[in-house]
């Protein structure tokens, strides 16, 4: 099989933040495709899977596949019930994540499009949709190899590793630095590692990096990392490449700009050969 595709369709974090400012870098929350021959594997279902959506069902290509959904903040899951492929009948989806704090996965994925929250409910929906919740297990998704760990974030969520013949994608967000949270210990070092072994080697790490410095000070324990924290991530896991990832409603595209310069600039003195950039809605890396 050909080497896989990745395509970014929503690139931010927190909350859609659509106008002049967001133009290049783009407005829509978390949606990943990875194509592999005639896999479609959906890294979470912001509302960059609406035009993700139109566009599997318009291209004559398959319409059918896995979704892996990191966890249930509204930012990861608000675009389902605008996601076309889920109302035609012809169409399997696989929907995976971890089960959340005191529900299943599927209780919770489902209670977004109860009554009071909007007019369709996912019975409704008339593709076949099959919910399984990942147990910490490696599994797989048809010829694809799926490992799993658990990422530093409020409730419950979790991180994917794709294989796919000799390539490896990493999906990570949102996700912590666990040295920035809780201090320099050689618990939270032994934690960093475990993220770095779970990283290592990959083709393409797409990894939370929403906040800058000062950001962070007034946000720790929100979950996200510092971007200058990411970076030394992929360093450590000696990834080919790191997509800096869910950024902040607030970052202009100036401002995404200015970070990705700091950042080479930051992997130029390191000396590294890792290959970074930010995240764009519309970007395609074939690996
Ligand atoms: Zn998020
Ligand atoms: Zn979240």
């Amino acid at each position: 099989m050909n080497r896989p595709r990745v395509e970014f369709w929503g690139t931010r974090g927190s909350i859609p933040s659509p106008g002049p400012k967001t133009l290049i870098y783009g407005g829509n929350t978390s949606c990943v495709c990875i194509r592999w021959g005639d896999e479609v594997l959906i890294c979470d279902a912001g509302t960059g899977i609406r035009p993700l959506g139109f566009h599997l069902q318009n291209s004559g290509g398959p319409a059918s596949g896995h979704v892996f959904i990191g966890h249930t903040h509204w930012d990861h899951i608000q675009g389902f019930p605008f996601f076309f492929p889920a109302y035609m009948p012809q169409n399997t989806w696989a929907i995976h994540s971890a089960k959340g704090v005191g529900e299943s996965f599927e209780t919770i994925f489902r209670r977004q499009m109860g009554i009071n929250y909007f007019p369709v409910e996912v019975g409704d929906m008339a593709a076949r949709l099959e919910f399984s919740q990942v147990s910490g297990r490696p599994f797989e998704a048809g010829p694809v190899k799926v490992s799993t760990i658990y990422t530093n974030h409020p409730g419950i969520c979790v991180g994917y590793r794709f294989q796919m013949g000799d390539a490896a994608v990493v999906y990570l967000t949102d996700h912590e630095t666990h040295w920035t949270h809780m201090g320099r210990s050689e618990y939270s070092e032994r934690l960093d590692r475990e993220v770095a072994d779970f990283c290592r080697g990959a083709d393409l790490l797409i990894c939370d990096s929403q906040y800058t410095d000062a950001e962070y000070e007034k946000k720790r324990g929100w979950g996200h990392s510092r971007w200058r924290d990411t970076v030394a991530l992929g360093v450590s896991a000696e990834v080919k490449r790191l997509a800096l990832f869910h950024h902040d409603p607030e970052r202009s595209d100036a401002d995404v700009d200015a970070i990705v310069a700091q950042a080479l600039e930051l992997l130029g003195k390191s000396k590294s050969g890792v290959e970074c950039f930010a995240a764009r809605e519309g970007q395609t890396i074939q690996l």
